[in-house]
């Protein structure tokens, strides 16, 4: 190691702490990557590697990309889940004894970025803590860099859930104890691709004090101070911005677990995994960035307080009521700033004269927000706009000190108006003076010589100079001008009294341009003192935001308030799936009721193939969802439960999530739903057991949904293709048949998506076959083989309650068509099966049936 040269020396040991990460290591005007780093970062981000000579007798591989266009590569990487360091030099270098001292000034990390492509405007980028108490009890602490927001849970359940929160929340980066789990760990980086970061330090810093200050737990307490002491050490800068830390009570909101969010679509759709599609797409009507995070946060936590949603309800209704003034409105909000993530970047130091700008017009709406929500007279709409806090005392000073169009640049001037600062109106007296001056001795100078080209000119070299053209040089005074500079047809000279004005005018440049400098960073550290206050303003305007879009979305689409009760009812007339309905032109959506009570707890939907039972199931959570979020619901009228939880299984066939779903995962899938759902909840199981073969499939849907309805209670609503399940009702008091009704026309299967009571009476299957264009023979054998199966099923179709016999036997008739055996079925084979045929079960008692078996049994092996 000594033979390396001293650079190589010093990088290798600032290395040593950044073992995660890359080392941006800043030589002149290159970030250069030295070893593995350089391997590494040539492949990923597809630059060249080159190698230099570092002391040892092998060279050094090593790549680099320039300052002034790290900040993209820098991103690339993060987005990837790396880890950047940014080592800067920290002296200069021509004053510098031997090597220039750099350290690390930052470490970037997926869960600190604060801008690029990958921070999305309307969605927050969250870096968590977690510590585990013990096997079944976890802390997790959430923090945005870019907004100041942050939270922490208490987590009662197990680590599923923690990851569960995770995906929820979007989260990228997970701080933990070097002592944590190996097995969670690997679990979170391997299949939830999170980027992990160590921080062992959970002593609490004076500075911090505030920011948990609310915090009650110990043991949460000291979650978060993870998650800040790792900000800190990484970040090395200012995080004055941060909120306090406020305790969610995940208890409080309805459960909804991150498989049935992606089910039913809530932020992002299964396919695409982009919002459009989504129910969030469907509502985003917000104006501002914090109305759309605001958004997202309250679909991913319904609330469960009816006192509270209703709240939400009635001041959607008041928006409702007055359209112009939430026209004039939306107006008013399209014109505000992302205050959050500007306060962030105002504590980190970063924000221009445009942001504050900005600042100044979104503070300059606050009024007239305040004063249209007056026009509402509501109390409950006054309660909110009373709230605003306008920060009248920043805009003043915005309005007084900052010019309408300043540059990007902080450091160049024209940023300050006139007459915020009398030393600044002075410095820009004197050059506006000092150019009037130099107007005047132009003049002077032309009458002086009589040549008329004469003209004063500047440049960095020498300064203001006289310019005339060598044809007329014999005009000049001789001993007046002194030569500077010698041009191909002209020579530059100056004079005394020019030099001294020169330096006038130069000076108060100069020093205007350093002071406007000064002045805007003394006002950007008054913005400073405004955090907690715009943060507060903040977070009312994204509430108004995400009501008067609730409003919007209800009016345009014809939504209902919904009505809860406590007696666990479910009416619902018209209803609609929100999306589906948005997306193919709303005539031609079938509006379809939904009926349920203490009678009937149980919904069993039959029908064919794409008659719109999955739409249909769905469409009753969405409601549910969309009434416990404080929106308005797609119906004519709507009257709900509070739902505590919401639960999906989508079958295996349906699943298109990952196509890796196997039949465990859907059991363990309804096996959580099982084992956490109570009276109050919502299930949805659309085709379960389809994952595996026909008879097992269906004694387990049995079998489940005999459990949900003996042992829970739950609302539920199950579809299935099993045609035979449907006999269930006659045994199971609560569950009832539904079907979605097509209609055959010319052979060919019109769907009407019409939901009806009982059960349907025939599969479409091949006639779907038959719009997807198989060959038609295929579909002929295929009416052929059904026509057979329904000749030989006819009888157990109306056995009561389906035990296993019954199961086995439809086994042996299922199978039979489709097997060689019935080509060699002899003519005595084929009266016995007549026989068979012709057996009136439902007249006998079981030793009859046993009896007649028994006969039958004989006659086939005689
Ligand atoms: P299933 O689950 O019965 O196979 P889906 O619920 O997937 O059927 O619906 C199939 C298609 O039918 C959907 O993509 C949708 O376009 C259409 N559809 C479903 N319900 C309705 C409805 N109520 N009105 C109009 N079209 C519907
Ligand atoms: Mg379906």
């Amino acid at each position: 190691m000594s033979q390396y040269t001293p650079m190589i020396l010093q990088y290798l040991q600032v290395k040593a702490d950044y073992q995660d990460a890359f080392l941006f290591f800043r030589l002149g005007d290159f970030y250069e990557m030295f070893f593995e780093d350089a391997i590494k970062a040539s492949q990923e981000l597809e630059i060249t590697l080159t190698s230099r000579d570092g002391g040892s007798t092998e060279r050094i591989p090593m790549c680099g990309v320039p300052y002034h266009s790290a900040a993209n590569y820098i991103e690339q990487l993060v987005e990837k889940g790396y880890k950047v360091a940014i080592c800067e030099q920290v002296e200069d270098p021509k004053t510098a004894k031997g090597v220039v001292k750099r350290e690390v000034v930052q470490l970037i990390t997926p869960g600190t970025m604060m801008e690029g492509k990958g921070i999305a405007e309307k969605e927050n980028n969250f870096i968590a803590s977690i510590t585990s108490f013990d096997d079944r009890s976890f802390g997790l602490a959430y923090t945005d860099l870019s907004t100041g927001e942050g939270h922490v849970t208490f987590i009662d359940s197990d680590f599923e859930q923690v990851v569960n929160e995770l995906s929820i929340l979007g989260v990228k980066e997970v701080v933990v104890s070097e002592i944590f789990d190996d097995l969670f760990i690997k679990q979170l980086k391997e299949r939830n691709h999170i980027t992990i970061s160590f921080e062992n330090d959970t002593e609490i810093k004076t500075e911090f004090a505030r920011i948990i200050a609310d915090i009650e737990s110990g043991e949460l307490k000291q979650t978060v101070i993870r998650l800040l002491n790792y900000l800190h050490r990484t970040q090395k800068r200012s995080l004055d911005h941060l909120q306090p830390i406020t305790t969610v009570d995940l208890h409080q909101f309805m459960k909804i677990d991150y498989y049935s969010k992606r089910n039913l679509e809530l932020t992002e759709t299964i396919r695409s995994k982009g919002k459009k599609g989504s129910l969030l797409w469907l509502l985003d009507e917000t104006m501002t960035s914090m109305g759309g995070r605001r958004l997202k946060n309250w679909i991913d936590r319904p609330l469960i307080d009816s006192r509270a949603i209703e709240k939400r309800h009635l001041l959607v209704e008041i928006f409702m009521e007055h359209f112009f003034e939430r026209q004039e409105l939306r107006e008013r909000l399209k014109e505000v700033y992302d205050l959050e993530r500007l306060a962030g970047r105002v504590a980190f130091g970063n924000v221009n004269a445009r942001d504050l700008i900005q600042l100044k017009h979104s503070l300059q709406q606050v009024p007239a927000i305040h004063a249209i929500m007056e026009q509402f007279h509501h109390e409950e709409a006054l309660k909110l706009s009373n709230s605003l806090d306008p920060c009248e005392e920043l805009t003043d000073l915005l309005e007084r000190s900052i010019l309408e169009n300043p540059p990007i640049s902080v450091k160049e001037g024209g940023i300050i108006q006139n007459g915020f600062n009398a030393e600044l109106d002075q410095y820009r007296d004197a050059s506006r003076n000092g150019k009037t001056w130099l107007a005047r001795l132009e003049q002077e100078e032309r009458n002086r010589t009589g040549i008329k080209s004469l003209k004063i000119g500047y440049n960095r070299v020498f300064g203001y100079y006289i310019e005339v053209t060598k044809s007329n040089l014999h005009l000049l005074e001789e001993g007046r001008y002194e030569r500077k500079q010698t041009l191909t047809n002209a020579e530059r000279f100056i004079t005394p009294e020019l030099k001294e004005k020169e330096a006038l005018i130069l000076q108060a440049e100069e020093k205007s341009t350093e002071l406007e400098y000064e002045l805007f960073l003394q006002i950007r550290e008054s913005v400073k003192e405004f955090i907690p206050r715009l943060q507060r303003l903040a977070q009312i305007i994204s509430e108004i935001d995400v009501l008067q879009c609730f409003a919007s979305v209800s009016e345009k689409r014809h939504y209902v308030k919904p009505i809860f009760n406590k007696e666990r009812k479910i009416v619902i007339k018209d209803g609609r799936h929100p999306v589906v309905e948005k997306v193919m032109d709303a005539q031609e959506y079938v509006p379809n009721d939904c009926y349920m009570d203490k009678e009937r707890e149980m919904l069993l939907i039959t029908g064919p193939n794409m008659s719109g039972k999955s739409t249909f199931m769905r469409q009753i959570a969405l409601t549910s969802i969309l009434a416990q979020i404080g929106c308005f619901v797609p119906a004519s009228q709507a009257i709900l439960p509070v739902f505590d939880q919401v639960f999906t299984r989508i079958g295996a066939a349906d699943d298109l999530i990952s196509g890796q779903s196997t039949f465990m995962v859907e059991m363990l899938e309804a096996r959580n739903a099982i084992m956490n759902a109570t009276q109050n909840s919502l299930i949805l199981f659309d085709e379960i057991g389809r994952g595996t073969s026909t008879y097992d499939g269906m004694a387990l849907a049995q079998a489940i949904i005999e459990y949900i309805h003996d042992r829970i209670g739950a609302k539920t609503l199950f579809s299935t293709h099993y045609h035979e399940l449907t006999v269930l009702e006659e045994n199971l008091e609560q569950l009832k048949n539904i079907h979605v009704s097509a209609m055959e026309q010319n052979g060919k299967v019109v769907f009407l998506h019409k939901i009806k009571e009982g059960p349907a009476d025939k599969s479409y299957g091949i006639h779907v076959a038959e719009l997807a264009e198989l060959p038609h023979e295929l579909i002929v054998r295929a009416n052929e083989i059904l026509a057979e199966l329904e000749e030989n099923s006819d009888q157990v179709k109306e056995t009561p309650k389906m035990k296993e016999e019954t199961v086995q036997a439809q086994l042996s008739f299922f199978e039979e068509p489709n097997t060689k055996v019935k080509q060699e079925t002899s003519s005595k084979d084929k009266k016995i099966l007549e026989e068979l045929k012709s057996i009136n079960l439902l007249e006998m008692n079981p030793l009859q049936a046993m009896n007649v078996l028994y006969e039958l049994q004989k006659k086939i092996k005689s």
